[in-house]
């Protein structure tokens, strides 16, 4: 049923994201068990729902063994929601808010000497210790160290007060697109014994990646030594993160968008009159399709990423959109939409975190 009448005494917001946490669930155990097999442990990534407390507690219920995030601002929440557990704070901290780092997460990623250094004095200042996971980077120029000054960078964290070096880690596919592959995985296991030796210390955390690590992982490639994924976008969606396929096994969809229909029309499919620019600079181009039936949704740029959202109803075509207005083609569509009903729309991961971050769309458990 993709169009849903929205009158009632009952109607739900509009527009929302529906939240399935039985999926989640499910999706946090499946990767977790796939991990744990091979001496893995999953640190489940929350960022993308702003740190959600259910969706949270979904992931820990899961089997997750941290929870990660990137805003201090979402370790907050997830603290003042109540839930334990050791946190991880995934970006490198800015220098002017180590203090909260320090107050919220018990471990932080981070490769600047400089900041580890705040780090133990903020740690040192409220009598605690704090772990450290120092980033590498094995080649897709986001942060951390280049192999070659892990070594020395490692020795100067580990001699800092207040911090312990717990681990290194590594990211993929993030700014430079590069995937895990064994052999980058394994420089960085090969980093992380040449420390471990030269340090004499412990490091017992290896962080090999991110979601787009799991191809390792389900095709029994993974490297020995990696004793951690930092894992997000393939338990909310279930794909495999390299090329967005679903993973057999997983739920895509979690996660729907809702909005409301307020105005239905048949229209041209090319404007009238000369073409400047639209509402946010470019210059559309237009195909002639003849008359066309196109609806209007209560939603738009300032609720969603609207390329990135796919009908439920089969058929539908989303058109385009502007800060307030998603404008979708019902032509084809298998069921025509009435103003005041409501559409359904798969969200990919940058649609979920405009959605989930927007405080227009209401969120709401199903
Ligand atoms: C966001 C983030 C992750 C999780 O990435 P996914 O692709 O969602 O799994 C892991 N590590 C770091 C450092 C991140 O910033």
């Amino acid at each position: 049923m993709a169009a849903v009448k929205a009158q009632g005494l009952s109607r739900r917001p509009v527009p929302r994201i529906e939240v399935d946490l039985d999926k989640l669930r499910h999706n946090a155990r499946f990767v977790v068990d796939a991990c744990s097999r091979l001496g893995i442990r999953v640190a489940g990534v929350t960022k993308v729902t702003c740190a959600m407390p259910e969706v949270a507690r979904a992931l820990l219920d899961g089997g997750v063994s941290w929870l990660a995030d990137s805003r201090t601002e979402n370790l907050a929440r997830l603290k003042a929601s109540g839930l334990t557990g050791e946190f991880i704070y995934l970006r490198g901290p800015m220098q002017s808010r180590v203090q909260e780092v320090v107050e919220l997460a018990d471990i932080s990623l981070c490769s600047d000497v400089a900041t580890v250094r705040l780090l133990g004095d903020a740690a040192q200042f409220l009598g605690i210790r704090h772990r450290v996971i120092m980033m590498v980077d094995v080649g897709d120029l986001r942060e951390g160290v280049m192999p070659e000054d892990a070594l020395d960078t490692a020795r100067a964290i580990a001699e800092t007060p207040g911090v312990e070096l717990y681990g290194i880690g590594t990211n993929h596919a993030c700014f430079g697109g590069v995937m895990p592959t064994v052999d980058n995985v394994s420089l960085l296991v090969e980093i992380a014994e040449s420390i471990r030796r030269e340090l004499g210390i412990e490091l017992p955390i290896v962080s090999g990646g991110n979601s787009t690590a799991l191809r390792l992982v389900f095709s029994g490639t993974m490297p020995k030594g990696v004793s951690q994924l930092r894992v997000g976008e393939s338990i909310m969606l279930g794909v495999d993160v390299n090329n967005r396929e679903p993973i057999p096994g997983m739920y895509q969809d979690a996660f729907t968008l809702v909005a409301e229909v307020i105005e239905v029309q048949r229209k041209p499919s090319v404007p009238i009159g000369c073409i400047g620019q639209d509402a946010f600079g470019n210059v559309p181009v237009f195909v002639d399709r003849g008359i066309r039936d196109r609806v209007i949704l209560g939603i738009g740029r300032q609720d969603v990423k609207v390329d990135g959202i796919k009908p439920l109803t089969d058929g539908a075509e989303v058109l385009g959109g502007s800060s307030d207005h998603l404008i979708v083609d019902v032509t084809e569509a298998v069921e025509r939409p009435v103003t005041g009903d409501e559409m359904r729309f798969r969200p990919d991961y940058g649609a979920l975190l405009a959605a989930m971050t927007s405080p227009y769309v209401a969120k709401v458990i199903v």
